[in-house]
Formats: C-alpha cells, sequence, structure tokens
C-alpha cells in the first residue's frame, strides 16, 4: 500500500515548502523506505519552460527532458534520485489532457466539470506517479498558498484522496510562517492560525503544521498552534533557520517529526540511519577558507534562477573542503562601464550563467575575455559556453562581428548557429534539445580526467550549437573540443589547454550534482579557483 503525504503552504510564498518535501523524503529515506516526490504548479502553463524566470526562478531539467519546476531538484539532491516528467502536474497539463479526451469522446453525453473530470484527473497523475515511481510513500508538494484560486482544484482533489485512499494512508502537511516582530521580538502565530483556518475552510484538516520561523518556536506559541490548529501538540514543529538547508532534515527528526510521520502512517518499526547524511552535512559547515566566485549573466537579482549552480558550486566547495561566497553580476554593466570588468579581479573563478536572448551578452563576452587573458578560472555553461568561442573567434581567431545568430541573424560569422532539426519548427514549447545525452569525452583531457570516464550522460537545454563551419578554425586556434554528441555532429565541452581551467559545456551538469557527489567540472572549476584563494 503507499503512502501520501500531502504538504501545503499558508501566509506566503518561498516558506520553504520545497525544502520541507524533501526533508520529510529524507527522514523515510533514511528509515529504509523509498520515497519519490510530485510538484503540482497551479499555473496555466504546460510546464516550466516557458515561465518568466523572474517570478518562477530555474526550469530543472529532469532526464526525460521534462521542464520542471526547480522543487524537483531540492528533490533529487537531496533524496539522490532521478524524477521524470510525470513528477510535475500543472493546471495547463491537467485542462489538456481533458479537453483532449472531450474532443476524442471519452466524455461523450457528459457536462465536464472541474468536480469531477478536474479532480479525477489530478488524483489518476497524482497515483500514476507513486506507481510508476514503485514507491513506498509519495510526497505531492502543493505550489502557491493556500487560499490562491488557482489552487482550488488541486486542494479539493486531495481532499477527495483522503477519502478514497484511507486516513490511514494520507497525512496532510501545513506549513506557514510564524513571524517575528522586530520590536517586541515576540512570534506571531496569528497568520498561521489563518491558514490553517482557510485549509479546514476547503475542508482540510492538518495533521502536521511546520511553522517556518527563524528561530524554535516558543512552548507556548507551539501551544497556541495546536490549539487553534486543532493538532496535538506534539504534531507542531518548527522549521527555523539553519546554517545550511542540508541540515533540516536532521533538526527536524530531532524535534520527533520522523517518529511522528512513520507512526502515524504506520510505517514504525524502523531504525534511522544519519550517520552518511550528517558525514555529508558536516563536510558543507566545517570549511573556514572562501573561494570568492563572480555569477556573470541577467535575471542575477532572484538567486532562485540558477538554483542548480549554486547548490553545484556548494557541493564542489564541500568536496574541494572550501566555501564559496557568490555573488551576482548583471553583464549589463560592463556594456555601460566597460572598465567595471576590472572588478573580476576581485574573484577566484568566473562563471557565465546559461541564458537566452541578447541583453547583456556583450558584457558577458567582456567576462568571458577577463578570465581568459587574466587566466582567471572559468566556467561557461551552454549559453556561456557558446559565448565564450564567439570570444574566442574574435579576440583569438580575428573573426570580427562573430556571434549566434540567436543574438545577430545578419553576424558575418554565425559562430553559433540553430540546430538543424530547429529550423523548421514552429512551436516554443518543449521543443528544445532537452534531458539526458551520451557525451565522448576526448582521451587525456581535464574532462575525462575529472569525470574519469570516457563516456557519460549530462542533461541539455538549447536550440543552438557550434556551427560546425568554424570547427577547424577554434581547433587550429588552439581550443580542444574534449567532449563530443556520439554521432561528432555535436561540440559538448570545451577547454583551453594553455589555461589553468578555461571550461564551457552545452551541456547543463549542474542538475546533476548532489551533496557528497559533486558535478566533475564544478568541481573542477572550484579546485582550481580554490588555488588562488
Ligand atoms: N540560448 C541558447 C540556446 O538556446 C542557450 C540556452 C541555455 O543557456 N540554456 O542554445
Amino acid at each position: 500500500m503507499v503512502k501520501f503525504i500531502f504538504i501545503t503552504g499558508g501566509v506566503l510564498s518561498s516558506v520553504g515548502k520545497g525544502i520541507m518535501t524533501s526533508s520529510i523524503g529524507k527522514m523515510l529515506q533514511i528509515r529504509g523506505y523509498s520515497v519519490s516526490a510530485l510538484k503540482i504548479d497551479p499555473y496555466v502553463n504546460v510546464d516550466a519552460g516557458t515561465m518568466n524566470p523572474y517570478i518562477h526562478g530555474e526550469v530543472f531539467v529532469t532526464e526525460d527532458g521534462g521542464e520542471t519546476d526547480l522543487d524537483l531538484g531540492h528533490y533529487e539532491r537531496f533524496l539522490d534520485i532521478n524524477l521524470t516528467k510525470i513528477s510535475t502536474l500543472s493546471t495547463g497539463q491537467v485542462y489538456a489532457s481533458v479537453i483532449g479526451k472531450e474532443r476524442k469522446g471519452d466524455y461523450l453525453g457528459q457536462c465536464v466539470q472541474i468536480i469531477p473530470h478536474i479532480t479525477d484527473e489530478i488524483k489518476n497523475r497524482i497515483r500514476s506517479a507513486a506507481k510508476t515511481a514503485g514507491t513506498d510513500v509519495l510526497l505531492t508538494e502543493l505550489g502557491g498558498t493556500v487560499g490562491d484560486i488557482e489552487g482550488l482544484p488541486f486542494l479539493e482533489a486531495v481532499r477527495q484522496f483522503r477519502l478514497e485512499e484511507g486516513y490511514e494512508n494520507t497525512l496532510f502537511v501545513h506549513v506557514a510562517l510564524v513571524p517575528i516582530l522586530g520590536s517586541t521580538h515576540e512570534q506571531k502565530s496569528k497568520p498561521c492560525q489563518h491558514s490553517i483556518q482557510e485549509m479546514r475552510r476547503i475542508g482540510i484538516q492538518p495533521d502536521i503544521i511546520v511553522a517556518r520561523c527563524r528561530d524554535p518556536l516558543e512552548p507556548e506559541v507551539k501551544r497556541k498552534i495546536s490549539l487553534f490548529g486543532s493538532v496535538p501538540y506534539g504534531a507542531v514543529f518548527t522549521s527555523h533557520d539553519v546554517e545550511h538547508i542540508y541540515q533540516l532534515p536532521i533538526k527536524l527528526d530531532e524535534q520527533g517529526m520522523g517518529e511522528y510521520v512513520t507512526k502515524r502512517l504506520g510505517l514504525d518499526g524502523k531504525v534511522a540511519n544519519w550517520s552518511a547524511w550528517s558525514a555529508i552535512v558536516d563536510s558543507f559547515v566545517a570549511p573556514t577558507k572562501t573561494v570568492k566566485i563572480a555569477m556573470c549573466g541577467k535575471y542575477t537579482k532572484l538567486a532562485d534562477s540558477y538554483v542548480s549552480i549554486m547548490e553545484a558550486l556548494r557541493h564542489a566547495a564541500a568536496k574541494v573542503g572550501v566555501q564559496v561566497s557568490i555573488d551576482w553580476i548583471e553583464t549589463t554593466r560592463f556594456e555601460e562601464n566597460p572598465s567595471d570588468v576590472d572588478l573580476l579581479g576581485n574573484y577566484h573563478g568566473i562563471i557565465v550563467l546559461p541564458g537566452f536572448g541578447a541583453r547583456g551578452t556583450e558584457g558577458k563576452i567582456s567576462a568571458i575575455r577577463y578570465a581568459r587573458t587574466h587566466k582567471k578560472p572559468f566556467l561557461g555553461i551552454c549559453f556561456g559556453f557558446q559565448l565564450a568561442t564567439i570570444e574566442y573567434a574574435r579576440n583569438v581567431l580575428g573573426l570580427e562581428g562573430a556571434n549566434s545568430t540567436e543574438v545577430n541573424p545578419n553576424t558575418p560569422h554565425p559562430l553559433i548557429d540553430l540546430l538543424p532539426e530547429q529550423r523548421s519548427l514552429g512551436i516554443m514549447g518543449g521543443t528544445m534539445r532537452l534531458g539526458s545525452y551520451k557525451i565522448l569525452l576526448k582521451e587525456g583531457t581535464t574532462m575525462s580526467k575529472l569525470y574519469g570516464a570516457s563516456e557519460i550522460f549530462e542533461r541539455h537545454r538549447h536550440r543552438y550549437e557550434v556551427n560546425p563551419e568554424y570547427w577547424q578554425r577554434l581547433l587550429d586556434g588552439g581550443l580542444v573540443f574534449s567532449g563530443w554528441s556520439t554521432d561528432h555532429r555535436r561540440v559538448e565541452f570545451f577547454e583551453l589547454p594553455s589555461h589553468p581551467y578555461f571550461v564551457g559545456t552545452q551541456s547543463h551538469p549542474e542538475f546533476k550534482s548532489r551533496p557528497g557527489k559533486p558535478s566533475p567540472p564544478y568541481f573542477g572549476f572550484v579546485a582550481a579557483s580554490a588555488e588562488l584563494a
């Protein structure tokens, strides 16, 4: 019998539901249960690929090429599992499927309604996610905040879910903010009480309440939440600030949450073994030396836009035995004030981030030039890789005006051009080169040494690539193509042997980085940067 845990959030968004979902999963996993997770995203977009990165944050790419919510990245990293497209569910997907069935005639003679047709579709998808994963426990996180209009059909579906699957197989966890007032330092439980009331109005009585609060809850505040929330005192937990997110499952387990959840679901009897996870967490907290990294791109105002890259750097740093401090740099700044690029001298390593469109690209190219000519460790991810070949073409090979046709369709030197199969595409959603592809690494290169393998898999998300017409000139100029697609039609990695660490990749290795198992190109980058710290 599969057990289903639903995680909802109250008071405001970004209350930490994703980390909470991952942490509950971890508490079960270290007791020997298999877990998987599903994120419900009430947006009408079919997937995250077409959403606004400023508002929604990073698009996390799964092995099978799903363009998903960044919380899937948290689930994969905490639980060390690979998820698929089935682990994400949006309003757009639910409606597309129901409308598709209606047109086919599956509901002939019926009036199609939110209840039962939309809610049935939602419940079926949750069940099929559990079945596909073949798991003991499925965690389902409901995006947004309780009370949002777009979330209502999903809450109604999970309310029905309990009736169908039974009390002993379902658990509702509600996470809500408990703010601390600056003037009196008082922990205020009222907003949390209100969001629980909103849950009950919808017909769901939470089983567990987690207060998101800077500090551990005071006993009297906890008692109040228990009384007004109608849950036992022992079912109120605090997700308080921790030095590092990976500490949270341990902190919650210390409060008795793992035991409470397993008992309530009839899963008790297995012992929690934290030793492996604790060793990983300790490696994050212990180092004292700090490596300063400049993250150059756009959308740098919202750190969530690049959360997997940030985490990959942290995983790498823990393994190298250093801390990373990350500064976000809007590259438009180097276009407005070219001398600002010298600021990069303050950093031990430079990353040029993935991206789309023209804005900020000249600034990114200036940052790459700085890294190359000042021998600063450099890692170019996807767009950063493409722009690095452009920088090389312009400034080393003398190909003036070299560019990507994405940035300048009339460039005299289209170093980066559309993938041939993209030319006739009219549909933008879900049509990039997406997901995991095999990469062959060239023997003797830094990459093959870092990976310790000649064949690897990395995930992708791009429409453009290095134009084969320019390969020979780049190679003659001294660039080494260290990774190729299996048909040798696509450049996947380059490196510059005359430089301490100048690496670019068309792929997104950050999506596969895990605590304790950092992504090799990130590890190499942080190790090289640490040499300068
Ligand atoms: N815009 C580039 C492309 O589509 C790079 C994409 C990215 O950085 N993810 O190929």
